[in-house]
């Protein structure tokens, strides 16, 4: 499985050359997760899944009729939005689905009060994937049956431990981003390699310091800790 990532910035306004775009990363030039710039559809992608329809991983949530996705690739969410202007340009994925050769299961996440959010498990041969797009926490049930995931890739918003999670009173749902610790935590029972994207303000004051940081925590923890970039290609 190639796996290019696109865009690892997050909904910041913080910018770096290796650290531009938005969410996506495209798997073998054919399936794209997260649609976090327009000109991610240049790649000509045969399917899209987002993992939520926050506007830096989908951004044509912004409403604006102009900026809907031209492109006949279906795009599959966690939830189908109420805008009218978007409605019928996403279609509803909460069930595994078999595309080609990829067997794509997603997987519930907390993230966000306002929108659904999920991961997705890409199974290809004895390779896998999962993607996490933001995230607070996966509930074990989910978590619990994935073991030997060739790569993980997930949210590096916060590197603080505790990232910034908060609750809401009423409903008890948990949201925002955990840490990049907290995340080490919950993946390395069920993979050896974890990739951070989608970066917060504190990676753009010293990247270098964050690579150490980050291959530091990866020791402690007995995993390889890998910093995304725009632009980078792995093979898994
Ligand atoms: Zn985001
Ligand atoms: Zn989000």
């Amino acid at each position: 499985m190639k796996i290019a990532i696109l865009g690892t910035r997050g909904e910041i306004k913080e910018s770096l050359p290796r650290h531009e775009k938005h969410s996506g990363l495209l798997i073998d030039d054919q399936l794209l997760l997260d649609l976090g710039e327009k000109e991610f559809l240049e790649t000509k992608p045969k399917w899209i899944l987002l993992t939520h329809l926050h506007p830096d991983h989908a951004y044509f949530v912004r409403w604006k009729a102009e900026e809907m996705p031209p492109t006949a690739a279906p795009i599959y969410a966690p939830e189908t939005p109420k805008h009218v202007l978007i409605q019928n340009a996403v279609q509803l994925l909460d069930q595994p689905i078999k595309l080609a050769s990829y067997t794509i299961t997603p997987i519930p996440t907390h993230h966000s009060k306002l929108v659904k959010s999920q991961a997705y498990l890409i199974q290809k041969g004895k390779v896998s994937l999962l993607y996490t797009g933001d995230l607070v926490w996966i509930d074990k049930q989910y978590l619990d049956p994935l073991r030997s995931i060739s790569l993980v890739i997930t949210d590096g918003s916060f590197l603080r431990k505790g990232g910034m999670v908060r609750k809401d009173k009423e409903t008890q749902t948990l949201y925002g981003h955990n840490g990049i610790p907290n995340l080490i935590d919950l993946f390395k029972a069920h993979t050896s390699v974890i990739l951070f994207v989608h970066f917060g303000s504190w990676f753009y004051k010293d990247t270098s310091s964050a690579q150490k940081k980050l291959e530091e925590l990866g020791k402690q923890n007995g995993v390889q800790v890998l910093l995304g970039h725009d632009g980078m290609q792995l093979t898994i």
